[in-house]
């Protein structure tokens, strides 16, 4: 659910259920975009997060919110870098997040 991405962590618990929650909003945007817009995307395996390969996951993450975003006309933002050593990096980034997956469920209807 959204509020799991509240706190976004790398490691341990925190880092499964923000992973897991991500994923499963990836997905249901996926199928809402193929059910209400006819338009099939690309749903990338983001979960669990590829801490060996951080920059794939980053870009594979990114490709599915422009994705979305291009199709419901929502002015995203850059999650494509992101050092999760830098704490306030980190905060900023983990809260535009949540808020451009607040506005891709509600241009989808789809519940938080
Ligand atoms: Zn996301």
């Amino acid at each position: 659910m959204l509020a799991d991405l509240i706190n976004f962590s790398t490691e341990g618990e925190e880092a499964a259920r923000w992973s897991l929650a991500n994923m499963d909003l990836h997905r249901r945007s996926v199928a809402a975009a193929f059910t209400q817009k006819n338009k099939t995307l690309a749903l990338y395996t983001v979960d669990p997060i590829f801490k060996n390969d951080w920059g794939s996951w980053l870009l594979n993450h990114q490709q599915m919110h422009n994705d979305l975003n291009v199709l419901l006309g929502i002015a995203g933002n850059d999650f494509s870098e992101l050092n999760v050593n830098d704490k306030v990096a980190l905060g900023s980034w983990t809260q535009l997040h949540f808020e451009e997956h607040r506005q891709q469920l509600a241009a989808l209807n789809l519940e938080e």
